[in-house]
């Protein structure tokens, strides 16, 4: 029963997670040893693919049998977020791709790049037991190997906060993103609101390229003390990780109090707050379609309040709605 159920979700739906749908044909018993059958399966099927070409030709065959394709890029040292994304994607798709790749053209400061993070066999291990069908880890050389950059013109996107602190960081991200999509082919590319600039930017990547290309956004996942999750965070120590909670009571604080204080007040209090114990970069109230900053709360239906802060040494960003 258990072998029938696990071929027919793989010929019917080419995922293992959609045997789950079946769970409630059969004995309780035979659930645990669907389960079990189900575990070693993932650990067999999930691909690790570095070449490019490799992946275009799994790509194609997948087209061929209609399969609906879910792509989560991440630079790597994943966390629940992450999962959060690759989570969304099973859901939504047959397969789901995720990458692994540090680009090193959106990393404006060598140091930050140097410093980064690796945790790739975690990695590898966390995408298999959640089911993800591929993870692609290219080589830097390789993947940039004949790819034309472009220039894209953002506007204020391209000129605020992100973009302002971190010059050519955006430029960095499209020329990644828009190469990954041209070799995945996604149905649906999932990113996280974490990174709220840089998901406009992507919004706005596909909308420039006509790529055929749903994003998806996906909520930002915190830990209990409020702190987004971020792969940066494995280099806090313990009293960092205290100081960086800040930042999540500045954005609550500045969300809970739009009825009572004007923007630029709810700035400053912020930052006053933020800096007692972390080195504000920059903290900003601006719309979050137009990214104009707001000076009346009559001049924006959806404001929100965006943050970076370096605490040891670490960058952090973040991002809240400001709408009740
Ligand atoms: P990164 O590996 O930092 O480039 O992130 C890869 C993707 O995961 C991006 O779309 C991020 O916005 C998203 N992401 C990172 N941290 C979180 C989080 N705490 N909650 C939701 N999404 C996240």
């Amino acid at each position: 029963m258990c072998g029938i159920l696990i071929n027919k979700a793989l010929q019917n739906y080419g995922k293992i997670k959609d045997i789950h749908k079946h769970f409630s044909l059969l004995e309780p018993e035979n659930v645990e040893i669907c389960m079990e059958t189900l575990f070693l399966k993932q650990y067999l099927l999930m691909e690790r693919i570095e070449i490019k070409e490799k992946l275009i030709e799994t790509i194609q065959v997948w087209k061929k049998k209609g399969y609906k394709i879910g792509f989560v890029p991440t630079m790597g040292v994943l966390h629940q977020g992450h999962m959060e994304l690759v989570r969304r994607s099973m859901l939504e798709n047959d397969k789901t791709v995720c990458s692994i790749f540090v680009n090193p053209l959106q990393f404006n400061k060598k140091e930050d790049l140097d410093n980064y993070p690796n945790t790739l066999g975690n990695d590898l291990q966390l995408l298999k037991s959640a089911g993800c069908d591929v993870v692609f880890t290219p080589e830097a050389d390789a993947f940039y190997d004949g790819v034309e950059l472009n220039k894209y013109n953002f506007g204020i996107l391209g000129e605020v906060m992100e973009a302002q602190f971190r010059p050519g960081h955006f430029e960095g991200v499209a020329a990644v993103v828009k190469e990954l999509f041209l070799v995945v082919t996604p149905d649906n590319a999932y990113f996280g609101e974490k990174d709220f600039q840089q998901l406009a930017i992507i919004k706005r990547l596909v909308n420039l390229e006509k790529l055929p290309i749903q994003v998806v956004a996906c909520e930002t996942v915190r830990a209990k003390s409020g702190l987004a999750l971020s792969s940066r965070n494995v280099r806090l120590t313990d009293e960092g990780r205290l100081k960086a909670s800040d930042v999540y009571d500045a954005l609550s604080f500045c969300a809970n109090n739009t009825s009572i204080f004007d923007s630029q007040t709810l700035v400053e209090m912020a930052v006053a707050k933020l800096a007692q114990r972390c080195e504000v970069e920059y903290f900003e109230i601006v719309d979050e379609d137009s990214f104009e900053r707001i000076e009346n709360w009559e001049e924006s239906e959806h404001p929100r309040a965006f943050v970076v802060v370096h605490i040891e040494g670490v960058r952090l960003i973040d991002n809240m709605s400001l709408n009740p």
